[in-house]
């Protein structure tokens, strides 16, 4: 779905959810913020196809944090690019994305789960890549308040809470928040964080309030999707109930 110029927002229907991962997009390459799940990368491809990038490269991976749901597709999809795109994560949650820490969430339990989800190869795939690395999944690590040259500007806000180095990012040209999970939505309506999966609620509730530092026309949700008309206030009043 074009939500803006030059801004697809995508609808990846997992079964019990659909999830909205972002494409950033040129006429010379592509950038995809957050990647599904491990088995929803050829899902994934073709959205990417119906949004008019299939055929240019993708140069970037933002990854907003370390959730399976976001970090999950990255194996699968920088497999099938000739040219490594630059993968970008947060300096609290790349060890994790790493392999040198323990994620936050995925817990040994879940991992379990996880491989009797998958097909072996892509639970091997999985493995490989997060579990057991030979090298570093992430290349380069935002800065808190930085602009990353990328679709004309993109402004890199550290959102913690959710996990420790969940970050949400605001595309200056089009003034478009990608929230990430540091807020849901629900039919069209925007709130706070989810509390069952947001370790520390304090943090995440007081990270919203970065947020009133930008002019924001629409937020997009990774749960949830586009919420648009009033943001501004509708944030500003989450933020001010922490
Ligand atoms: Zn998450």
């Amino acid at each position: 779905m074009r939500i803006a110029e030059g801004v697809e927002m995508l609808e990846l229907n997992l079964g019990p959810m659909t999830i909205h991962p972002v494409i950033l997009f040129d006429r010379d390459s592509w950038t995809l913020v957050d990647t599904g799940m491990p088995f929803s990368v050829p899902a994934l491809r073709e959205l990417a196809k119906q949004a008019g990038v299939g055929d240019l490269p993708l140069r970037n991976v933002l990854l907003t944090h370390q959730d399976i749901d976001h970090i999950g597709g990255l194996p699968g999809i920088l497999a099938e690019e000739r040219e490594a795109p630059v993968v970008y994560a947060h300096p609290d949650d790349a060890p994790a994305i790493d392999g040198k820490q323990p994620f936050v969430k995925i817990t040994p339990e879940r991992v379990e789960q996880l491989r009797q989800q998958m097909s072996p190869s892509d639970f091997g795939l999985f493995e490989r890549t997060f579990l057991h690395p030979t090298r570093p999944n992430v290349d380069r690590t935002y800065a808190d308040g930085e602009t990353l040259p990328i679709g004309g500007g993109l402004t890199v806000i550290h959102t913690p809470g959710h996990t420790p180095g969940h970050v949400s990012l605001y595309h200056q040209p089009t003034r478009t928040l990608i929230a990430g999970d540091a807020m849901v939505a629900a039919e069209g309506e925007l709130n706070g964080p989810n509390a069952r999966v947001t370790p520390n609620m304090e943090q995440a509730m007081e990270s919203l309030k970065k947020y009133k530092n930008f002019d924001v026309a629409r937020v997009v949700c990774y749960h949830g999707g586009l919420v648009e008309g009033d943001v501004n206030e509708r944030i500003a009043k989450l933020a001010d109930r922490s």
